[in-house]
């Protein structure tokens, strides 16, 4: 059966042979598993249920959120020979009982529906008289109330399955899903959690910085001279941001789009289709720029605030280079970025419940932009994928800075962690370290303690990243919520104790600071 599907592959798709991650996934679905696919955009999800949809008997059910895209999906396929339809809210009532009805008779090997759908009752009836041989779920992740994206509809999906005469093969893909988000997944479909499959998340020819501390504006501008010729994203946190930048790059005499929710319709097509056709070839915007955009020669995306998770920045740095050639993805961080975000989660409409996951996942961003490791392994980790070689291209790995000693420094931060009772976020721990006499920490009587101002040759800010490195590289932990709070790992209390070095690549200059002559 294998065989056949790279014969399909040469024969429909024109391409020689299937990426690692595709061959594991059509291989278990042709042999009877239901399988989940977690593969980033751009990995090739669709080949995976499409070719083996031409494999099976009777017909495909695909299950998408994304009714813009259904008809270019179809499209796509049918310019391919390959029958397909969609079956949405665009269509009048008769269109869609005309294509149900071509389906009962064998038209089709795929058919797009949304989640919706399956909320009407006479449209689940109707699919019972099909010859249902898989379903797939597209952007799965929409079924999991710990997504980020999550759509009741999607609960419909095992309702669906339970009801039809015959379970089809079940197939779920998603971009973007962590383990809670997996879990649920799996569950709620009743996939065996061993035919799950991280893959393709390595983008080997994006190249991944950080930058901390960087005038945003300064930066924007000298980067853009450099890359004049090329295009690229910058995405900033609010719409306000956007405006603000753009109308400045417009002033410097850049060519600049932009993008956000706040624009109207015309507005956001006529930037986009712009930037599309490189009339322009800078796009400044929010995150709702990108959902469906397949523009294959964007050189670099820029970053200047923090995203609220990593899948939203692996997301969002993954437009880079999709055509495969190299590219750049830098993210700026800033201390007040993590502000914000915070404020947006409290601001936001989201249950509760859902907040400390929130705050959790807005964290590995935050260690993310301190880690001393290789970003992209950084990012494979986080996603579960297999770690590959440092990549030797990342702001991390070319950083020539030597690996210091900083073992007194710790030992001074976890020791005033600790005098403070493990109750205070990493500003306050740096104001008493830094001898601030700020207000909280003289009416917490901080200043009597024998660590304050232990380290106050250097600067508040060394103090608050040195500690943000400390938490990123797993001495210290932060609680979840609005106000986390710092605690010592297991691994501080070896180091206290004189059991343990810590080794970073870090710029420390206290005595700079002190004797003022930089
Ligand atoms: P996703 O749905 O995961 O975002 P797509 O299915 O749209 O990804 O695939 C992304 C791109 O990769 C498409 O242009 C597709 O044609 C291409 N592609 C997929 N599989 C292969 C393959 N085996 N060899 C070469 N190109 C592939
Ligand atoms: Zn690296």
């Amino acid at each position: 059966m294998f065989e056949q599907a790279l014969h399909l592959l040469k024969k429909y798709y024109g391409y020689d042979s299937f990426r690692k991650g595709q061959e594991r996934i059509i291989a278990s679905i042709l042999s009877g598993h239901d399988v989940l696919g977690i593969m980033p955009t751009g990995g090739g999800k669709s080949i995976c249920y499409q070719i083996p949809a031409l494999l099976l008997p009777g017909v495909t059910l695909v299950i998408s959120p994304l009714i813009s895209l259904m008809k270019d999906q179809v499209d796509a396929l049918t310019s391919i020979d390959i029958p397909a339809t969609y079956i949405n809210s665009s269509l009048t009532q008769s269109q869609a009982e005309e294509r149900m009805e071509a389906a009962r008779h064998g038209a089709y090997k795929l058919i797009y529906i949304a989640p919706e759908r399956l909320d009407s009752e006479r449209f689940r009836s109707q699919l019972e008289t099909l010859p249902i041989s898989m379903i797939a779920i597209d952007e799965a992740h929409c079924i999991s109330q710990w997504g980020h994206d999550f759509r009741p509809s999607y609960l419909a999906v095992p309702k669906v399955l339970d009801l039809l005469p015959q379970r089809p093969l079940v197939t779920a893909f998603t971009a973007t899903a962590t383990t809670e988000v997996t879990l649920d997944i799996v569950e709620l479909l009743g996939i065996d959690p061993e035919y799950s499959f991280v893959t393709g998340f390595n983008r080997e020819n994006l190249t991944f910085k950080v930058l901390r501390g960087e005038n945003k504006r300064d930066f924007v501008l000298h980067y853009l001279e450099q890359v004049r010729e090329q295009a690229g994203v910058i995405y900033a946190a609010t719409r306000k941001e956007v405006d603000t930048l753009h109308a400045e790059l417009l002033q410097r005499g850049f060519t600049a789009g932009k993008y956000h929710a706040g624009l109207s319709d015309e507005e956001k097509t006529l930037y986009q289709e712009q930037f599309l056709y490189d009339d322009i070839r800078i796009m400044v915007a929010t995150n709702a720029f990108g959902m469906g955009i397949d523009k294959s020669n964007v050189r670099y995306v820029l970053h200047v605030n923090l995203p609220k998770n990593m899948e939203s920045y692996y997301q969002e740095a993954g437009r880079a280079g999709r055509d495969g050639e190299p590219s750049e993805c830098i993210l700026l961080y800033h201390p007040q970025d993590v502000q914000l975000q915070k404020f947006l989660i409290e601001q936001s409409v989201m249950a509760p419940e859902r907040k400390p996951q929130e705050y959790k996942k807005l964290q590995t961003m935050v260690d993310f932009s301190h880690t001393t490791r290789c970003l992209r392994n950084y990012i494979l980790e986080y996603f579960d994928d297999e770690a590959v070689e440092p990549c030797g291209v990342c702001s991390n790995c070319k950083d020539e800075s030597e690996l210091k000693d900083i073992t007194v420094e710790a030992q001074k931060i976890f020791s005033c962690i600790y005098r403070m009772k493990e109750r205070f976020g990493a500003s306050l721990v740096a104001q008493v370290l830094k001898g601030s006499a700020n207000k909280k920490v003289l009416q917490f009587g901080f200043d009597k303690l024998p660590t304050y101002g232990l380290m106050k040759s250097y600067k508040e800010k060394e103090i608050t990243d040195l500690i943000h490195v400390l938490i990123a590289e797993g001495y210290l932990v932060l609680t979840d919520g609005q106000y986390p709070v710092v605690r010592l790992d297991a691994q501080a209390a070896q180091v206290l104790k004189g059991q343990a070095q810590v080794l970073q690549k870090i710029r420390l200059r206290p005595e700079k600071t002190v004797s003022g002559d930089n």
